[in-house]
């Protein structure tokens, strides 16, 4: 059954290409993902699905569900695009005119490759060699928007029994990194506006209030736990110097592996906060912006994904793709593995750290047992969140990758469905691992920030 499903994957490769490189065009942000997160409904509810959309209050997310009884395996949708990042596919920087987002973490790839394995599990469960059902979870705003908390927190998984999911990479790999805790928020600071030259003496200015807050923060590193990281942006610093700014905002994000760290660092960071107002004769206020929690591994599972993922096998490039390759390596500056480590399956990790991002994926881990891949859709050596990630992704680099995950989250589906005893295995080092730890998101009970990028 698994090489039938393998080559019926492989003989869709142009459709979902075609998919893949619309959403990779259409390059919407966090909430809103319109045109992408329709264009995955359609496909579902084409091939049959039942679509329920516009859940936990996020108008781009979406469950669709196929078949009935036990077991339920959730698949991870993600599709939103990063703004400032618009580049062409090619291997020079170059953004698309007119355009400011692109799909820099490869999010149009993760949602076609999950909307993919749903679709073709959904055949062999109406083919009658599996029985449960699939539902593909579309889960918006990524980025920043902490999409799949809400979807947690409206407790959308709680009937699920194991979750799926990849991340595009540049490397061939079952997850077995963690995730960092993280919190973010929006400070706002208001002050009195005056001629900067004429009556200064009249004005507070917010901005100062914020250059305060920052350097009280900057400070503070020093006396944080080692692996914390802090990072922010002036999202409005003023208009013009001559005016003093009346209103200044800053947006912060703090991680660190530990949730409950997490916590104590941002109250020491609102605290900053309130003593820059205070110094500077401004107010504030400030807004959670983001809140996810660290990822729960599950080994059981990892044994499980890591024998398909090797049986898939990694991704080889044609002459040309190799000379695309060495460019992305070379514009790069730094040292990169070898362009032939894309068709390699990494060894299982048995090690596990943190690593340096965050996920909203680790809410999701605390909800239900949940299993991740990393596919080479990246040039070997390229990091996230650059413009060579998102040309990787407009070419069959990037579908590729893609199409190694879609057959490997597939493979993996069909174990979990027809070995139920692994779900059991899975479970029990679920409820081990989580312990007595009560779930709530760090993010508080605020709805949905569906304009976090306006
Ligand atoms: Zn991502």
């Amino acid at each position: 059954m698994k090489l039938e499903v393998m080559r019926n994957i492989q003989g869709n490769y142009n459709s979902y290409k075609e998919t893949a490189l619309k959403i990779w065009d259409y390059a919407e942000v966090g909430y809103k993902e319109t045109k992408s997160s329709a264009l995955h409904q359609k496909a579902l509810s084409e091939n049959g699905f039942t679509i329920q959309a516009g859940v936990a209050d996020i108008p781009t997310a979406f469950v669709a569900v196929y078949g009935s009884g036990k077991p339920v395996i959730g698949i991870l949708a993600e599709y939103d695009a990063l703004p400032g990042l618009s580049q062409d596919a090619i291997p020079e920087k170059k953004p698309i005119a007119g355009k400011d987002a692109g799909h820099a973490c490869g999010h149009h790839l993760f949602g076609t490759a999950s909307v993919a394995a749903g679709i073709e599990i959904k055949k062999l469960i109406e083919q009658k060699k599996l029985t449960g059902t699939v539902k593909v979870f579309g889960t918006p705003a990524e980025e920043g928007g902490s999409g799949k908390v809400y979807m947690v927190r409206a407790g959308l998984f709680n009937d699920v029994d194991v979750v799926i999911h990849w991340h595009p990479g540049s490397e061939n790999k079952v997850t077995m990194t963690s995730a960092l805790a993280n919190s973010s928020a929006k400070f706002r600071f208001r002050g009195v506006s005056a001629h900067a030259s004429a009556s200064p003496e009249n004005g507070r200015s917010s901005l100062d209030a914020i250059e305060a807050m920052n350097y009280m923060v900057n400070m503070m590193r020093e006396h944080v736990p080692q692996q914390t990281r802090i990072h922010y942006v002036i999202t409005n610093g003023g208009r013009a110097p001559n005016v003093v700014p009346d209103f200044a905002e800053v947006y912060y994000y703090v991680r660190h592996p530990d949730k409950k760290m997490v916590k104590q660092i941002f109250d020491r960071v609102v605290k900053a906060a309130n003593g820059a107002a205070a110094g500077t004769e401004t107010t504030m206020e400030y807004e959670t912006i983001g809140g996810t929690h660290d990822l729960l591994l599950n080994k059981t599972l990892g044994q499980v994904m890591q024998k398909n993922l090797e049986q898939v096998g990694g991704v080889t490039y044609t002459a040309d793709e190799i000379e695309f390759a060495k460019k992305i390596q070379t514009s790069l500056g730094f040292a990169v593995p070898a362009i032939e480590t894309a068709a390699r399956v990494t060894p299982l990790k048995t090690q596990t750290d943190a690593g340096g991002g965050s996920t909203d994926v680790g809410d999701v881990s605390y909800a239900v047992p949940t299993v991740g891949l990393n596919a080479a859709t990246w040039v070997p050596g390229t990091p996230a969140h650059s413009w060579q990630a998102v040309a990787c992704g407009g070419t069959d680099i990037g579908m590729k990758g893609m199409i190694v995950a879609t057959k490997t989250m597939t493979l993996t589906a069909i174990d979990l469905f027809t070995e139920t005893k692994v779900i059991d295995t899975a479970k029990e080092e679920f409820r081990q691992l989580k312990g007595d730890y009560q779930y709530k998101a760090l993010l508080g009970d605020r709805k949905p920030a569906l304009n976090y990028r306006d």
